[in-house]
């Protein structure tokens, strides 16, 4: 096995393709890489330094942390500071800065906030905490919307009067959408999200190409992953085609997870959802359905939240719309660090601003 993973960032097999996007790359272009993990493995290996002149790789709106709006991150502040409530997320979700406040704050001035690694573990902690109301924030793709989903089902079955969810999870087609359609935004084709695909299968991106004739690549995340996905594109781009295709065969198949959108659609239904950077797309967000409304937050607890305060000067909307890259944003690297984050690209694992500040600076 390790023999066979090793392969994945084989020297000879990524000088072929190296090759490869060399000769078929057109005289100028730009690929947008969509999911916030690609954006780090990109950075990681150097892939942008090895693109040829006049191919840009420009960085999207995968990273969920960092697309989730002001207003998102201050209701789930004003959650924080019910008595008796238990805030259980993910750690970067903690250090996100709302319009005054964020969650690694509220904790330090006494309010319960615990990270947890997944819903299920929230779940666990309700049971375990009976006199606590927990509530976990759900941000993210189609990659983690399935396990909220279950650990919503569990919660009913189980009859938990203490567990909700606060419900920030997106799908990626009405983002993309937002942006190709964009006439001040020059994309010419998308490396996709692997993760999320291994769910949502190839039927979500096909508008894409029948639409807007912009081709896709869904891909994995390891170098010889992400050449082959952008030799691919290349060769759409070469030979005058548009279509989606996949490079990640080992974890993608065509129709996705029946059994995982199956779990979604019982919970959630779709809605509008307000992105960063992108604002309100129609059907691009979750909303918890009727039958299951009493694990929905919001619905339990009416929270009172403060008027939302844009970082002043934060180009995080820009960046996650490919529009610029953090370099262009005037705090990069001065007033904004991982340490001292304005906006959440700096703070999320994922985020481009921080794969800038770890591996371009
Ligand atoms: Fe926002 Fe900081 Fe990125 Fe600038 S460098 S866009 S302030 S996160």
């Amino acid at each position: 096995l390790t023999r066979d993973l090793s392969q994945f960032k084989n020297p000879e097999l990524a000088k072929g393709l190296i090759d490869s996007i060399q000769a078929l790359a057109p005289e100028s272009c730009a690929l947008m890489e969509v999911c916030g993990t690609h954006t780090v493995s990109i950075a990681r290996a150097g892939i942008r330094a090895i693109m040829p002149e006049g191919t840009r790789l420009l960085s999207g709106p995968g990273c969920p942390v960092c697309v989730t709006a002001n207003r998102d991150i201050d209701t789930v502040i004003a959650l924080c500071r019910i008595p008796d409530v238990t805030i259980t997320t993910f750690g970067d979700m903690t250090r996100v800065p709302g319009s005054t406040s964020s969650l690694l704050a509220e904790k330090a001035a006494g309010r319960s906030v615990e990270i947890v690694y997944s819903p299920l573990d929230a779940l666990r902690y309700a049971q375990e905490h009976p006199e606590r109301q927990v509530i976990f924030v759900g941000v993210g793709f189609e990659t983690t919307t399935p396990l909220i989903a279950m650990a919503i089902r569990r919660a009913k079955q189980m009859g938990l009067t203490n567990f909700t969810v606060f419900v920030a999870h997106k799908n990626m087609p009405g983002a993309l959408e937002a942006i190709v359609s964009d006439p001040s935004l020059q994309v010419d084709a998308l490396i996709l999200p692997g993760h999320v695909s291994t769910i949502t299968g190839m039927a979500p991106y096909q508008f894409l190409a029948e639409r807007y004739g912009i081709p896709g690549v869904i891909t994995g995340f390891e170098p010889v992953d992400v050449l082959q996905g952008i030799a691919m594109l290349m060769r759409q781009l070469h030979e005058g085609r548009a279509e989606i295709e996949i490079a990640y065969t080992r974890g993608v198949r065509a129709e996705g997870n029946p059994v995982a959108l199956a779990a979604i659609d019982e919970v959630f239904e779709t809605c509008t959802a307000t992105w960063r950077g992108l604002g309100p797309i129609p059907g691009s967000g979750y909303h918890i359905r009727p039958e299951f409304a009493e694990f929905d937050a919001v619905e339990r607890f009416h929270p009172e939240v403060e008027p939302t305060i844009e970082p002043r000067g934060c180009r995080c909307g820009d960046v996650l719309r490919g529009a610029i890259t953090p370099k262009a944003c005037p705090h990069f690297n001065r007033s904004c660090t991982p340490e001292n984050p304005v906006g959440p690209c700096m703070v999320s694992s994922e985020g481009s601003c921080a794969a800038y500040y770890r591996y371009y600076r």
